[in-house]
């Protein structure tokens, strides 16, 4: 049984989520009332003329849609070192890393304690409600957590991705005791300088206290499905490492070895344990159950990009379940999954209205991907239809006004009078070259499915990326994969075939029949090549658990590109319209 007064806690959570969500239309109102107001004397804002007004009418009459794009200047500003009010009342001391894979290059996001208290907000929300269904006591978390590079910008405010920024905040520890959730591994490997060496030590410590991990989590499903990979290839040196205890010497970091000699003792029992339960294992099947017998699930963002990472997590996991964590950004968080039975492809994101002012551009069938170039006419959270898509807007207490993020969401019901969002994908994660119109999902759907031609040889795609190559006319879709092992030519070739007929959009179809779009093609890429573009994220300053590979590598990400021409091994063209 979970301790009354923790239960209460989360009980009392619960409620709270209960009545903000119950008046949500009111609460957004109060919540915009209360960002004006703390920023009025900012720049930006007097700039589009509110004079004092803090309703939302005003707000959108007055007040435009913008791009990052847009506000880089006065993020500049304020990361050169301008402190006076230039987009909140009080200054921004702290500056956010988004991860930039879409781009190819980190955006700079402003970050501030109110931002930390939406995150612990959110946290601890979800956490009730996952409490409910699968409770924890005493537990501890193997959380493949990691601290990205930290730097000062050229005005000497810290900079590193928001998770770094949240992981140092005080109120981060505390809340993780409070969910039970404590990570196993010390501070010094979480924030280690090579995540390598982190991981290796983060799979140590949740091995030392197997029988306490409750959870195996990361902020991304992609990271927990890597830190798997690696123990199948260091599982031995691990036993070494335990038997003896004595660190490995691929670790050399001095802070982390000092940290870690306190944990390790010799301890050839366990080694053994160990040795025995990884021996007994098929092809790595369960081997999160079984190495973490009371482990109650595992947790980490698995929806949009993260899906295709599934089989491969649900392979690890055995029966446990997956839980999807909540849908946040960067720039700010905007929903909780209260609903932790759902699996991760159907999970939802609760809205809480207090931590934002939201608002939602309706994408029509027709328009989808032309919002650019009509005028688009937000509506309010709580004006959302069930069944529509939309283009997510918001506003924060951290100097972004009506800011367009760039995701696209399904409203598939209400809780209460706040909706529950379905991540639809990145919207300018586009394959297109005519009227053909591929998203992220339509990607990741034709790589599932030609996917499958591959398992009769037991090959897996390890991860895929794509490319609109234009340099031939007419041009046509490239996609790259990572394999497993060797696929193959007859195999490879099918696949191709299937990869380019698995792209249904009508456009797409009746371009490539008449040949207004080329043949697909399919590049198999050497082993190792997708780490080689994680590596080059971390050079630009991005954190493996915030790592999301760019699944649609455009113009200006032509350092991903390169490494991925540079890696080519293979090639296919389709047949599928010969
Ligand atoms: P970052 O650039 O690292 O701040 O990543 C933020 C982006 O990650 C969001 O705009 C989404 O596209 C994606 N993301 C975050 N949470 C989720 C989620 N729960 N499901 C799907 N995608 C997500």
């Amino acid at each position: 049984m979970l301790e009354k007064s923790e239960q209460l806690n989360h009980e009392k959570m619960i409620e709270e989520f209960e009545g903000l969500t119950r008046d949500a239309k009111r609460v957004q109102r109060e919540t915009l009332h209360k960002i004006l107001t703390e920023n009025r004397e900012a720049e930006y804002l007097q700039r589009w003329g509110l004079n004092g007004r803090t309703d939302p009418e005003t707000f959108q009459s007055c007040v435009p849609l913008v791009y990052h794009s847009d506000l880089e200047p006065y993020i500049h500003r304020i990361a050169d070192g301008d402190v006076s009010p230039v987009l909140t009342g009080k200054p921004i001391t702290t500056i956010s890393l988004s991860s930039g894979t879409t781009q190819g290059k980190p955006k700079y996001v402003p970050f501030n304690e109110e931002l930390v208290n939406s995150t612990m907000q959110i946290f601890r929300t979800s956490f009730a409600f996952r409490n409910r269904e699968y409770p924890i006591v005493n537990g501890k978390a193997l959380q493949f957590i990691y601290s990205s590079k930290q730097f000062k910008t050229k005005g000497g405010l810290a900079a590193g991705t928001a998770t770094t920024n949240v992981y140092r905040s005080s109120q981060f520890k505390k809340t993780m005791k409070s969910m039970q959730s404590q990570c196993c591994s010390p501070d010094e490997v979480i924030f280690g300088p090579d995540f390598r060496q982190s991981l290796y030590c983060h799979l140590l410590c949740g091995l030392i206290c197997y029988d306490e991990v409750k959870t195996v989590s990361s902020t991304f499903a992609h990271s927990i499905v890597y830190s798997f990979r690696k123990l199948e290839q260091v599982w031995e040196e691990l036993c070494t490492d335990i038997r003896e205890g004595v660190l490995s010497s691929r670790v050399n970091d001095p802070s982390i070895r000092a940290a870690m000699s306190k944990l390790l003792k010799p301890n050839p029992e366990l080694a053994d344990l160990i040795y025995r339960k990884i021996s007994g294992l098929s092809n790595w099947y369960g081997v999160i159950p079984e190495l973490f017998p009371n482990a109650r699930y595992i947790y980490g963002i698995m929806t949009g990009s993260m899906e295709p990472y599934l089989p491969k997590l649900r392979h690890y996991a055995g029966g446990l379940p997956l839980l999807s964590a909540d849908y946040g950004s960067s720039e700010g968080w905007i929903g909780a999954n209260i609903n932790p039975r759902l699996p991760p492809e159907q999970a939802t994101f609760a809205v809480l209205p207090d931590i934002g002012y939201f608002e939602f551009i309706p994408l029509q069938e027709e328009n989808a991907f032309n919002v650019l170039h009509s005028e688009p006419d937000p509506v309010g959270l709580t004006e959302v239809k069930i069944g529509e898509e939309y283009e997510i807007l918001f506003t924060n207490f951290a100097g972004l006004y009506r800011y367009r993020l760039g995701d696209v969401v399904k409203v598939m019901g209400f809780h209460n009078s706040t909706p529950e969002l379905q991540f639809v994908c990145r919207r300018n994660l586009l394959l297109t070259i005519n009227i053909d119109k591929n998203t992220e999902k339509d990607l990741q759907l034709a790589v599932e499915e030609a996917g499958k031609l591959l398992l009769e040889e037991k090959i897996e795609v390890v991860d895929f990326s794509s490319h609109v190559d234009l340099s031939t006319g007419p041009g046509h879709y490239v996609i790259f994969w990572e394999l497993s092992g060797e696929a193959s030519e007859e195999v490879l070739n099918k696949a191709c075939d299937c990869l380019d007929r698995s792209f249904v959009d009508a456009g797409y179809v009746s371009s490539r029949k008449v040949n207004t779009i080329g043949a697909l093609e399919l590049r198999v890429v050497e082993r190792g090549t997708f780490q080689k573009i994680l590596d080059h994220f971390l050079g630009l300053g991005a954190a493996v658990s915030q790592f999301k590979t760019p699944r649609c590598v455009g113009p200006s990400n032509t350092r991903v590109l390169q490494i991925l021409s540079d890696n080519v091994v293979k090639r296919y063209l389709s047949n599928a319209f010969a």
